[in-house]
């Protein structure tokens, strides 16, 4: 198994994981200093969420079909929605309006409204498909996020994250703190999570800068624990975080699938 992969999966079901108890909280009315339960949605501490749930359905597909198939990946994204398939408890307390519509249409929303970050959540593992393409990224997001600018967003990611595979250093942002949007708008998500990373200069410092934004702290440290556990790997991911995260054996099951 690839271990930058390994550093990927993991240090973005971490950083949701840090988030999930204060998603909607806003920010500078909490800090987080580390894995704690309770909270939003009153779950026990290391409980991760739709970030993660669907990261590992999107990658179960791919290892099953050898490949990128949307039919295949909107049934396990379905097994999800509509059952227990990869929870880390059983239940999925958390899911976007967008997404759960679209599943239940059969097809992505395209209208300007639909450009939340649902699809950017779950699109990091299209980096590790050797020679996956535009279009093949762009018909994963429109699985539930079809509009041309969720699209783009992805494509954006997947190729940062190529890059950093590739051992390119992230890049620093001049920004402050204070330009840094954290709200479930995709473009919003995206640029923190750049922020944080391209700010930061340890994992753990890259998601407690996403996750104390506020707002939709499980995506933006999860997007941005994705591509930290990338840039600084696994081993870099505290010991004490990953000791305390729930069903890391549905993890395991997903992560020994790859390479494909
Ligand atoms: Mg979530």
């Amino acid at each position: 198994m690839n271990d930058t992969l390994k550093g990927m999966v993991y240090g973005l079901a971490v950083g949701d994981a840090l988030g999930v108890p204060y998603e909607f909280c806003d920010r500078d009315t909490f800090t987080c200093t580390g894995m704690t339960g309770g909270g939003t949605w009153r779950q026990p501490a290391g409980t991760w969420s739709d970030d993660t749930s669907m990261t590992l359905a999107t990658m179960d597909s791919i290892a099953d079909c050898g490949g990128v198939d949307i039919d295949d990946m909107r049934e396990k994204f379905r097994a999800w929605a509509h059952g227990d398939a990869y929870t880390c408890n059983g239940e999925t307390f958390d899911i976007g309006n967008t997404t759960r519509e679209a599943l239940r249409l059969g097809r992505g929303l395209d209208d300007e409204y639909s450009n939340g970050n649902g699809s950017l959540m779950r699109i990091l593992p299209l980096a590790f498909v050797p020679g996956v393409t535009v279009e093949e990224v762009e018909a994963v997001s429109a699985i539930t996020h079809a509009h041309r600018f969720s699209q783009a967003c992805c494509w954006e990611l997947v190729t940062d994250a190529i890059r950093l595979i590739d051992g390119e250093a992230p890049a620093h942002s001049d920004l402050q703190r204070d330009e840094i949007r954290s709200g479930g708008y995709v473009g919003d998500t995206l640029a923190a999570a750049r922020w944080c990373v391209g700010t930061a200069s340890s994992y753990a410092e890259a998601v407690l800068l996403a996750v104390n934004l506020g707002g939709d702290t499980d995506t933006t440290a999860a997007v941005a624990g994705g591509l930290a556990g990338i840039v600084w790997g696994y081993d870099a991911i505290p010991e004490a975080w990953l000791a305390a995260l729930r069903n890391k054996d549905e993890i395991e099951r997903v992560l020994s699938r790859w390479p494909f």
